[in-house]
């Protein structure tokens, strides 16, 4: 993030709490070809197209918040990579003045023949989705995705030499945990980085107790290190990762832990949904319907710029993950951008 400064540029979008905001996640739609067991019902119905912000409605959003100080911006969903015309999008974004790095997160289905193409549009960064390395575990956990089609896709992206690729890997106790070795062999093997995420009561799911298959990251480390040692590093990619290197590889391991370890006072970061609404927390529901504005006042950039900077002040504190049952949030994964 080259064109960050220690002070707050005039135009800086801070909270009432003085974090900086300067990380844009937009899920750039809902849909997605996999229907991963952690993120959305079998059934999942999505919105219809009118209701999702059109490609040049999220380039508006993107233009705007690099303008207010954003200098990271990651495409997200859904699985990105299925909404159509989305290179031409990343091109926009990528060559926006200002913005530091453009940067993606996938299931990895389509890489195969997309990386290259993703990497000339100015995508810097990628981080590609994996939870097993066994074909039928893997079809069960996404209930469609072909394990082959995503290691081609992964291998594609080495080829095509993103500045950094990081597999995000969901760890769910009797479901994948034994395959953590594994999965960081993988990454070591290919040169990557890898990062484990507890799982996030986001959208309400029948398929398991969220609460039964909690894994916490304090047991994922004490796997790794059973065959690995974990050197902890300072380093912060402005996220709420915390990341150890593996001393002799190019492997960095990093924990995303919403719920042993919480992250929610270096926040930097909103999102904006598939639909358009401007969300200040993942876990909670605070938010601003920017489509409405886009819709009801087209070309007023002052009354856009205005409500986003008046919506910094409902940003709340931090989240309340909470795994029971009666306290997830209505939204799922997939609507909010992960
Ligand atoms: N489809 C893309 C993918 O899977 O990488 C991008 C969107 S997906 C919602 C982004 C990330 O959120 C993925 O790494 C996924 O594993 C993670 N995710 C989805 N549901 C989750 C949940 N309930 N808890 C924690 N992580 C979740
Ligand atoms: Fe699709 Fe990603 Fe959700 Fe899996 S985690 S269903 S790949 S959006």
């Amino acid at each position: 993030m080259g064109a960050e400064t220690t002070k707050p540029a005039p135009e800086a979008l801070v909270d009432r709490f003085g974090r900086r905001i300067n990380y844009l996640r937009i899920s750039v739609t809902d849909r997605c070809d996999f229907r991963c067991v952690y993120c959305m019902e079998p059934n999942q119905r999505f919105f219809p197209g009118d209701q999702i912000l059109s490609l040049a409605e999220v380039a508006q959003v993107a233009q705007t918040f690099v303008d207010l100080g954003v200098r990271k911006i990651r495409l997200t969903g859904g699985e990105p990579l299925v909404r159509r015309n989305i290179l031409p999008l990343m091109r926009s974004i990528a060559s926006l003045p200002g913005l530091g790095e453009l940067v993606i997160t996938t299931n990895g289905s389509q890489l195969e023949e997309m990386a290259q193409q993703i990497r000339a549009a100015g995508v810097k960064r990628i981080n590609i989705s994996l939870d097993s390395l066994q074909p039928e575990r893997f079809r069960h956990i996404t209930r469609k995705g072909n394990l082959g089609r995503v290691l081609r896709g992964i291998d594609a992206a080495v080829a095509a030499r993103f500045e950094r690729i990081k597999l995000n890997a969901v760890i769910l106790k009797h479901r994948n945990h034994d395959e953590i070795l594994d999965l960081v062999q993988l990454a070591v093997d290919k040169g990557i980085n890898i990062s484990f995420i507890e799982e996030m009561p986001v959208g309400q799911i029948a398929e398991h107790d969220r609460a039964e298959s909690f894994y916490s990251s304090d047991c994922i480390r004490t796997d790794i290190q059973s065959r690995f040692e974990l050197v902890p590093t300072t380093e912060t990619t402005g996220g709420p990762a915390r990341y150890f290197r593996i001393p002799g590889t190019e492997t960095r391991v990093g924990f995303i832990s919403p719920h042993s370890h919480t992250f929610c006072a270096d926040c930097n970061r909103v999102r904006v949904t598939a639909e358009g609404r401007l969300l200040l927390c993942l876990g909670q529901e605070h938010s601003l319907d920017l489509r409405r504005i886009l819709r009801e006042h087209p070309g007023d950039q002052v009354k856009l710029d205005q409500a986003i900077r008046d919506a910094m002040q409902i940003k709340p504190e931090g989240h309340e993950f909470d795994l029971r049952a009666d306290s997830v949030l209505v939204r799922h994964m997939n609507v909010t951008g992960g």
